[in-house]
């Protein structure tokens, strides 16, 4: 149906496609208007990240591809470009959508060929992105993950994961689960102009509060803070200080980190939206894909002294009201240990 470069690239190249075709193009109607979902039939779901020993996770899904989030720093943009498609506007507006990742997951899961490892989602597009509401296929995953007894972890910015609340609270039952949130900012227009399709920052931290208040661990990772934008002082003290009082299980924090091709695509966005701020970045930026080792500390220190003054006993004040995880009752298979 549709031609699309991931096809034509993977077969000259030999490789294996990672779908079969589009196989339909849908325009978004009412809460959808403005968006173009390309329903694909992915082959596999479950990624395994190679040299995973520098990651948190080895084990990944993605039930969706470039993410209508929009946030203009966002790290996956390059892979849109991968599928033939821009980096820019399609990435916020084309979704990809595996629309059989239910029944992939179930045969990958099936107890003679998984171990049961834990599955990360919400590492290259957000799992709670506007297209979830229309699919549920984040639903359908863990409704499976839950039913396996399987481990997972899920980074959101929408508060959309509300809506699957008893499900997670069943999947903790039986396995180690946590919904860990982006928060990057308060700060009102720097948000509106970085993230655009985001729910507000304090939704988020509502939903941190209710998450936590339900026995699933929440965290918030305050990151990528800019450079010039959100970096005062007094703005990473209020944050931490309200994630804190949100009762996150953790708080960690960082600059932005970006390299090419979305490096250019991001520097130029800065030029337009902070152009007082161009040459700044450029300096930060130009040969580097992180601000110096001396700006990074700063940076810790300002989390850290915030950290201890609003939460001076650190997370282990907070013993978890998860109750213990029941062991699923078969017998994990031996086949990849
Ligand atoms: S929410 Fe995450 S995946 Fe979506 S655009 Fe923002 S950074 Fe990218």
């Amino acid at each position: 149906m549709a031609e699309l470069r991931w096809i034509t690239t993977d077969t000259e190249t030999g490789k294996t496609p990672l779908f079969d075709a589009v196989v339909e193009r849908r325009i978004g109607r009412g809460a959808y208007r403005g968006l173009e979902f390309l329903h694909v039939e992915s082959r596999t779901l479950i990624n395994r990240i190679p040299n995973s020993k520098r990651m948190p996770f080895e084990y990944t899904i993605n039930a969706y591809r470039g993410c209508s989030h929009a946030c203009t720093y966002c790290f996956a943009r390059p892979s849109h470009d991968y599928l033939g498609l821009g980096i820019g506007r399609d990435f916020d507006t084309k979704i990809v959508v595996k629309i059989n990742a239910p029944e992939i997951l179930a045969y990958e899961t099936a107890p003679q060929r998984w171990a049961g490892h834990p599955i990360a989602m919400g590492t290259n597009t957000d799992p709670y992105q506007a297209a979830e509401g229309k699919y549920k296929l984040t639903r359908s995953i863990i409704e499976i993950l839950a039913d396996r007894g399987n481990p997972f972890s899920i980074l959101t910015k929408s508060p959309l994961v509300l809506r699957d609340l008893k499900l997670l609270e069943k999947a903790a039952r039986v396995a180690d689960v946590s919904v860990n949130f982006s928060i990057a900012t308060l700060d009102q227009d720097a948000w509106a102009r970085t993230e655009p399709g985001t729910a507000h920052p304090r939704k988020r931290l509502e939903a941190v509060k209710r998450l936590n208040e339900a026995g699933i661990r929440s965290g918030v990772l305050m990151m990528p803070i800019l450079p010039g934008i959100t970096d005062r002082p007094a703005q990473v003290e209020e944050l931490v200080k309200e994630v804190i009082g949100a009762g996150a299980h953790f708080v960690a924090g960082g600059y932005l980190h970006v390299r090419n091709p979305l490096k250019d695509h991001f520097l130029g966005w800065i030029e337009k939206e902070y152009p007082h701020l161009a040459r700044f970045y450029r300096h930060l930026y130009g040969t580097r894909s992180y601000p110096k080792p001396d700006m990074r500390r700063r940076l810790g220190r300002w989390i850290n002294r915030a950290k201890a003054r609003y939460d001076p006993a650190g997370p282990t004040r907070k013993p978890s009201t998860r109750p213990p995880v029941e062991k699923p009752s078969e017998t994990r298979p031996t086949l990849f240990r």
